[in-house]
């Protein structure tokens, strides 16, 4: 981010943003903290019957909106079945990779609120005891959460509050090195709200328009398709701001900022894409365009869901993304250059 942006501010908001539980449709604790978040800039939050978040920005032509969305959830599990022995079973939430979640520190949120951490390991927990520790297949049906209490049973879980079709929330371990790099779950999308927020905050200190209305879309079901189905009447063009892939191939690194010509879904709108390429260029942002492959996004979900929208795709490059993931403070730097650029001449 050019230095114009207030990077502690950025964060410090990211920060808060991943350590707020939000797995796929979990919006109780997350969306207070974004009205919080909203609030502190001035600006207040609608939200529809789907708990989507929005905050609008009127810009200098009133006469046209544009939409940028980011997702609020994240990847997460919920409770399938409780074993006799206390042991718990679960199905996913979004493209979990079960190798990655091995020991992984999770905490079980009841109906009622109430919370309980747990282990979330192999059935075949330990090299100690099980001749296949090392090589059992890591999936749903042989990952299980243990509790951190004493239990022996299924009654001894339920006595806890605890039942099928409770959320589950990973542990994301926020981190960030003293040379810059962000390790964490889930800044797939969290650091790209806090790259909007933070630009808005920007436009607002400093009495700037954007060139037209903007509506800033948070939904809650992105990790699973539906995120973007439903846009709101009157948004012209709908713009993703999501992680990007970092592979072999991929020209995406830990330092730029990506646009997606094309996913698993959809070849991006061939007009906005080059206008977003030719915004780069003039502000000499570090950037790439890339094709990606198991990856979609709410701009996606906006085509598949019948919207006469024009869509594109921009993100942070994210490496070993729905893991541990991490990517650099100059990725996200690129990525809100990109934002600001476009929101001024949107
Ligand atoms: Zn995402």
């Amino acid at each position: 981010m050019e230095k114009k942006f207030d990077q502690n501010y950025l964060l410090r908001t990211m920060q808060k943003l991943i350590e707020t539980p939000s797995p796929v449709g979990y919006y109780s604790e997350i969306n207070p903290l974004m009205e919080q978040l909203v609030n502190e800039l001035g600006y207040t939050l609608k939200f529809d019957n789907r708990h989507t978040a929005y905050l609008t920005v009127p810009g200098k032509d009133a006469s046209r909106t544009v939409c940028i969305c980011s997702h609020l959830d994240t990847l997460g599990l919920m409770i399938r079945k409780i074993d006799s022995d206390g042991m718990i079973r679960v199905r996913s939430l979004g493209g979990i990779n079960y190798h990655n979640i091995d020991g992984e520190s999770v905490t079980v949120i009841t109906r009622d609120g109430r919370r309980c951490t747990g282990l979330c390991v192999c059935q075949s927990h330990s090299t100690h005891v099980f001749d296949d520790a090392r090589t059992l297949q890591r999936d749903e049906d042989t990952m299980m959460i243990s509790l951190d209490a004493p239990i022996h049973s299924a009654e001894d879980v339920k006595k806890l509050g605890i039942r099928n079709g409770d959320y589950i929330y990973l542990e994301p371990h926020f981190q960030l090195t003293r040379n810059g790099y962000l390790k964490s779950r889930f800044l797939d999308d969290k650091a790209a709200i806090a790259v909007i927020l933070t630009v808005v905050k920007f436009m607002k200190e400093n009495c700037l328009k954007p060139a037209c209305n903007i509506l800033f879309s948070f939904p809650h079901y992105e990790e699973i398709g539906t995120g973007g189905t439903f846009v709101p009447p009157g948004v012209e063009q709908f713009i993703s701001l999501d992680m990007a892939v970092i592979g072999p191939g991929y020209e995406s690194s830990e330092e730029k900022v990506t646009i997606c010509a094309k996913d698993v879904v959809t070849p991006y709108d061939r007009d906005l894409t080059n206008h977003l390429i030719d915004i780069a260029e003039k502000l000499e942002l570090n950037y790439a365009v890339d094709v990606f492959y198991h990856y979609s996004t709410d701009a996606g979900a906006a085509i598949r869901g019948g919207n006469n929208v024009s869509v594109a795709a921009f993100g942070f490059g994210t490496f070993s993304s729905h893991g541990m993931e991490r990517t650099h403070i100059s990725s996200i730097q690129n990525t809100a250059g990109l934002l600001f650029g476009y929101l001024m001449e949107a």
